[in-house]
């Protein structure tokens, strides 16, 4: 699988033109280099490189201190230049690998490029108006390219592998990796092999998916397809296809060049590219601890249940809140459960402190779950401490049995009906009892409520 990652930087991979946004008007963010002009010099953006160097380092590539860029060449309508800058046989990295569940997949090599730019063909619809055009905006955004070695063995490999991938980018601030954005495309090679044999039968290469569900649909047709072709007597033929979202099917694009096709060399106006030691060590030691290894870290250390760990690894910002708000006193089963449940779906996020607060309100009985969660949207919206909110808006949870039972009795004495049902065995009258007592008495403790309804009701 080759998978293409925009590494977050504010400038181009080779000129000082921003990376600007999806809806910036065609053709605004270019300049002399990025449009290809004759005789203009391009300069590395460092940014780029420590962020290719990060994810080799967090995928256990070895560095190598020598490297160097090379002119891809290639003629197209939205590559001006008629090559792209990339790198060929010094990359700048190899040998990685990284484990997906029980699978190790190797990485061969993590190196830098460039992107190119896109077309945009108007007489797509309307007939009448066949013309084309071309936005230079993204040429020269700076691309790295992640290619494994072929150890995925399905479809749902090849998906676990560029989300983990995903992860992994974001951890580690290499890049937002956002597939509708254009930021993680992933190109998998697919072969079969008789089952029995080690032999690979003849690969074909699916162009620019972007989104985890059309990468899993795409493989899991094309490898129907490749079975098909053989089982009628056919051959596969080596070539690349692109992947029709409306239509389900994979369809030929063109056959593959070979790499002499391209006829690589140096690129001359670039100088070879020294990888201090130090500075890569530097980035090494700076890393952040890895998905993989806090999922495991979070199961050991808080008895935690290994989807919850995975939620939690995968979303760098969220598993410090979970940590930082343990640290602070909170008890770790019920802050994980309330930073999955309450923080997450629609990112309320409140510092580590108040979700504290919060969840050893709860947690004490002081208010019940439900002002709980009003307390919690206020205070991600406003900033205001939790105490202050609960002192504010007169928030409590009473427990105490004999207040509860003055009120579940009024509710029972009002709700004749109800009550009859639930001794005729319709459990589910229980609800509507309990949302009678909740409106009239919101600060009881809806446990010892229901305890109490569900013994008076006998
Ligand atoms: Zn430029
Ligand atoms: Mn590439």
């Amino acid at each position: 699988m080759e998978v293409h990652v925009q590494p977050t930087t504010r400038s181009k991979m080779f000129c000082g033109c921003a990376i600007g946004e999806l809806g910036d008007p065609p053709n605004s963010n270019v300049c002399e280099i990025c449009l290809g002009m004759p005789g203009v010099l391009p300069v590395i953006n460092k940014a780029a490189v420590e962020a290719c160097l990060k994810t080799a380092l967090a995928l256990s590539c070895e560095i190598p201190r020598h490297t160097k860029f090379d002119r891809k060449n290639y003629m197209y309508p939205d590559l001006p230049k008629g090559y792209q800058i990339s790198q060929y046989d010094l990359p700048m990295s190899r040998n990685g690998f990284i484990d997906i569940g029980e699978r190790r997949v190797r990485i061969r090599r993590v190196h830098l490029e460039e992107d190119t730019g896109k077309l945009i063909h108007a007489g797509d619809k309307l007939q009448s108006a066949k013309e084309s055009f071309v936005d230079l905006n993204r040429a020269g955004v700076p691309l790295m390219e992640i290619v494994s070695e072929p150890d995925l063995r399905s479809a749902d490999e090849a998906r676990d592998y560029a989300v983990a991938l995903r992860t992994l980018l974001r951890t580690i601030g290499a890049s937002e990796a956002e597939m509708e954005k254009g930021q993680l495309r992933a190109e998998p090679n697919i072969s079969i092999r008789r089952s029995g044999t080690d032999d690979l039968g003849v690969k074909t290469e699916l162009k620019n998916i972007n989104s985890f569900r059309a990468l899993h649909h795409a493989i899991v047709h094309e490898v129907a397809r490749q079975v098909e072709v053989l089982e009628s007597g056919g051959t596969v033929v080596q070539e690349t296809r692109g992947w029709s979202e409306t239509e389900q099917r994979t369809f030929s694009q063109r056959s593959k060049e070979l790499a002499e096709d391209y006829r690589y060399f140096p690129e001359p106006d670039l100088p070879p590219l020294e990888l201090d030691p130090t500075w890569v060590e530097s980035l090494r030691r700076f890393l952040p601890e890895l998905p993989g290894a806090r999922r495991s870290r979070l199961v050991s250390q808080y008895g935690m249940a290994v989807t919850n760990a995975g939620f939690l690894a995968a979303d760098r910002e969220l598993a410090d809140l979970f940590e930082d708000a343990v640290a602070a006193g909170a008890d770790a089963r019920q802050t994980a459960n309330w930073v999955i449940g309450e923080v997450a779906p629609e990112r309320k996020l409140v510092s580590a402190k108040y979700l504290a607060e919060i969840v050893m309100l709860v947690s004490s009985g002081s208010i019940t779950r439900d002002q709980a969660q009003e307390v919690h949207a206020e205070s991600a919206s406003t900033g205001k401490a939790p105490s202050q909110i609960v002192s504010d808006r007169g928030f409590a949870q009473v427990s105490d049995e004999s207040a509860i039972r003055e009120v579940v009795d009024a509710v029972m004495a009002a709700n004749p009906r109800a009550v009859e049902d639930y001794r005729a065995g319709k459990k589910q009258a229980l609800s509507a009892l309990m949302a009678d007592v909740k409106a009239k008495d919101p600060q009881a403790n809806p446990k010892v409520a229901s305890d109490l309804l569900r013994q008076l009701l006998g």
